[in-house]
């Protein structure tokens, strides 16, 4: 499927395939193992937050920096055009010892953290586990 196609499938067994197909190639594309939601520092003063996610110099929240936002960026992640959720995450590329940043759509921000994707894609591509 070509990413056109692909953002205007319906979710089933076969679009969740190639879902994950596309979320492991980003992966190794990007030479990094996983990806992480978030911020992994204050974006304002660029040191990282401290135990309870707060930034020490300038006192931002990370919590409210993670907010996603709207965007028809397509996502980093999955590739999908369609606008929607964009979540912050970082990745970390061994080869180079740097932080890498993405912006990826709510899906690929759930799957990041689980391995999965929500109850409901799950309960409609016959994929629940
Ligand atoms: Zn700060
Ligand atoms: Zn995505």
């Amino acid at each position: 499927m070509n990413t056109h196609e692909w953002d205007h499938a319906p979710r089933n067994a076969e679009w969740y395939a190639e879902y994950e197909a596309r979320f492991a190639r980003f992966l190794a594309r990007e030479e990094i193992d996983a990806l992480s939601i978030g911020h992994h520092e204050c974006p304002t003063c660029q040191v990282p937050w401290d135990d309870v996610g707060h930034c020490p110099k300038c006192d931002a929240e990370a919590a409210e920096v993670d907010e996603p936002h709207f965007s028809w960026k397509p996502c980093e992640g999955c590739g999908s055009r369609l606008g929607g959720e964009r979540h912050r995450a970082t990745g970390w590329h061994n080869q180079s010892q740097m932080v890498v940043t993405f912006e990826v759509c709510a899906d690929c921000a759930y799957y990041a953290s689980f391995g999965r994707l929500d109850d409901v894609t799950m309960e409609i591509v016959g994929g629940a586990r």
